[in-house]
């Protein structure tokens, strides 16, 4: 297939020079066939791949793509920026501008500081809430994903038992599972870490009970620990004001990146007073992290999300994506199990132990222009329309029939 050959062609040359010929979770070798490795540009919410396919796009760069790519008042704040100079000596004024924004927009945060990646930041937290509280016991939903260090990584693979000494596990919602895993830390317990709802790979997602996450914040208030919130993968997908506001729970610290700067590289962490003096003392930094020209875009970024009323626009097509497929698979006799917010959606097939159902659908879909993945969340952002949803469930309704057929 020529249409597929700079694919093929970049990925044979990778696997001479790049271990694996790709590391980590954007490899497609975890995809069914057809899924491109290399894109040459993205524009909204469309992808063109290198051998010039375009696809729309339902995983927004696995997130940071909140308002579709290059969305032009940001793309205009970064080339500003970029004409001056992007990484000088030290921070440009966008830094104190962004911290400003996060703590204008989060009601429970009074301090912001900035890294470049989601890892940095939840690492960042569980180090500000040691260094607080003196205490060293972190626990940490079963399953739950956090970043790509020893701590927190999904593989044990060149990670050694100390690394993980202090980290215990509790099961997301589960209340007793999580004050059993406290009494066991009692007397060290320094943070309980949370995403503001369960999204584990390849599992139903799962939001959290009023109960379970008030039972977070009341356990942490008794044992005087952090409620380290990690927003890298919600944030500002949900709400403007922090991923918890909407229950009355305010975290203690939260974890920010992917989407705070419409695609560039940008993490933050951001905290209450009572974190303040810890936050200026522990030793965080990196070469690349007062980069102004991400700090620029996630000014804009934020600007755009709050005038534009973000969260409630992709929650909206995101509903209507939901409603579509749903109507569709009732017509094709096919169970599926949608699962999280709209704006951030799953989509499983009921008795797909394999995920086999899972892969054809979306194969089927991405020949039919529409990239879906069969196993992670996806993502909505500000440039899908109710048109592009329309166009996309054209497909997805075909890819339903196949399913049906092929499986019966
Ligand atoms: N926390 C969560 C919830 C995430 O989804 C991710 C990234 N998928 C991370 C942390 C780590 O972020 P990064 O890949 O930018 O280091």
């Amino acid at each position: 297939n020529v249409r597929e050959h700079r694919d093929v062609e970049l990925r044979r040359r990778a696997e001479r020079v790049i271990p694996g010929g790709m590391s980590g979770h954007l490899n497609v070798k975890g995809l069914p066939e057809g899924y491109p490795q290399y894109f040459r540009s993205g524009d909204g919410c469309r992808l063109t791949d290198v051998d010039g396919r375009i696809y729309l796009d339902f995983m927004c760069s696995w997130g940071p793509n909140i308002l579709g790519h290059r969305h032009p008042e940001v793309e205009a704040a970064v080339r500003t920026q970029l004409d001056l100079g992007d990484c000088l000596n030290g921070p440009t004024p966008h830094l104190v501008d962004l911290a400003e924004c996060f703590v204008d927009l989060l009601p429970g945060a009074h301090w912001a500081m900035f890294q470049k990646n989601g890892t940095d930041a939840t690492t960042t937290c569980v180090t500000l809430a040691r260094a607080r509280t003196k205490r060293r016991k972190v626990l940490v939903a079963a399953g739950a994903y956090h970043g790509a260090v020893p701590w927190c990584s999904p593989s044990l693979i060149g990670v050694t038992a100390e690394d993980r000494a202090h980290i215990d596990t509790y099961v997301y919602n589960d209340i007793e599972s999580l004050e059993a895993a406290a009494k066991a830390a009692s007397g060290d317990l320094a943070a309980v870490i949370v995403s503001p709802f369960r999204h584990d790979f390849g599992v139903e997602q799962e939001l959290p009970t009023p109960e379970f996450a008030s039972r977070v914040r009341s356990l942490c208030d008794e044992a005087d620990a952090a409620l380290i919130l990690d927003e890298v993968r919600c944030g500002f997908r949900l709400s403007m004001k922090g991923s918890w506001s909407v229950l009355g729970i305010e975290p203690d610290l939260s974890s920010w990146s992917k989407a705070i700067a419409n695609g560039y590289p940008l993490a933050a962490v951001t905290g209450t007073d009572a974190y303040r003096e810890a936050a200026s003392q522990i030793y965080v930094t990196g070469s690349f992290w007062c980069g102004g020209a991400a700090m620029a875009a996630a000014v804009a970024t934020l600007r755009i999300l709050k005038r534009e009323d973000g969260p409630e626009k992709m929650r909206s097509v995101g509903q209507r994506f939901r409603d579509g497929i749903d109507a569709q698979a009732e017509r094709h006799g096919v169970i599926l199990r949608n699962s999280g917010p709209p704006q951030m959606p799953l989509i499983l097939f009921q008795d797909d132990p394999d995920y086999a159902k899972g892969a054809r659908f979306t194969q089927e879909t991405l020949a039919r222009g529409v990239y879906l993945h069969y196993k992670h969340n996806m993502f909505l952002s500000l440039a899908h329309t109710e048109a592009d949803i329309d166009e996309a469930l054209r497909a997805t309704d075909a890819a339903l029939g196949v399913v049906a057929r092929e499986f019966g």
